[in-house]
Formats: C-alpha cells, structure tokens, sequence
C-alpha cells in the first residue's frame, strides 16, 4: 500500500486493531494498488443485533471513509467483513457507486431494486477471495482459521 494512505483503527484488542489494519492494506493493495490518496478509519465496535447487520462503510468524501465492524464475531467472520466493507470503498473510490439526492447509481445507471443492489452483490462475492488470499499469507489453513472463536495472533501475517 502506497504509504501517502492513511490507515486508522480504534477500538477493539489490540490484535483485533492489527488484523484490521493488515486486512485493509491487503484489500487496497489487491484492488486500489495505485491510489494514495486515501484516508480510512475504521472503529471495531459493537454493533447492536437490531441493525442485523455487522458492518457498515460511510463515504465522507474525498476519498475519506469510515467503516464500522463489529468486533464481536469469529475471527473468520470477522475478516470477511472487513474486506466487505474495503469493496465498498474500492467501489466509491473508483466512482462505479455513486450517489445523488440519496439515490444510487450503479456506472452512472439509476438503481432503485433494493433487492438486488449490484454493489451488495459484488461485495459479497469479493469478499471471500479477498479473505483467502490474506489468510493463505498467514500459513494457516481457511479450515483453521474458521475454526477460531475470536481474533487470536494466528490471524496475523507478521507477528
Ligand atoms: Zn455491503
């Protein structure tokens, strides 16, 4: 990652914040690897069970964003939703999701399906390979790592 980004991370372990941090240099560098402009913080928190969702990615402009994980999962889950999240990112970044008037479009067409929003879909199929790539960094096994309760130190590529 070009080192003019800027990468913040508050809350959670101490480990949790490492894991992030790595996470998010991985996905910029897998899917914005020119870009160096780019300032992201990220809070692990609670996110209540209400909001039945356990991330959420705010577009601040100008290339700054704030993610929200929630740091109460597995550390499989977890990762996935950090790089769910960095998709959402790369997609403002690279203006293929923009938003007018609080409506979406999607390489400039208007999306109103909430269903099937394409960025959703694109998020969530990215959002694995992007996890396996950094996991096979590790020397751990995907079967391991998922069967890990919290974020431990073996999530860590450099320890
Ligand atoms: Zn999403």
């Amino acid at each position: 990652m070009h080192p003019h980004n800027s990468v913040n991370v508050t809350g959670g372990t101490q480990i949790q914040r490492q894991l992030a941090y790595d996470l998010v240099e991985h996905c910029v560098d897998q899917m914005l690897p020119r870009h160096r402009t780019l300032w992201i913080e990220v809070e692990l928190k609670k996110i209540p069970d209400k909001d039945k969702v356990v991330g959420y990615c705010q577009d601040d402009g100008d290339n700054m964003f704030t993610i929200e994980i929630d740091k109460t999962q597995n550390a499989y889950d977890f990762m996935l939703t950090v790089c769910h999240e960095m998709v959402h990112v790369k997609q403002t970044v690279r203006k293929q999701l923009t938003e007018k008037n609080l409506t979406h479009f999607w390489y400039g067409k208007q999306h109103n399906d909430r269903r099937n929003e394409p960025w959703e879909l694109e998020a969530w199929r990215l959002q694995k390979p992007l996890t396996h790539s950094y996991i096979k960094q590790t020397k751990r096994t995907i079967k391991h790592i998922k069967s890990l309760t919290m974020v431990t130190k073996e999530c860590i590529i450099r320890v």
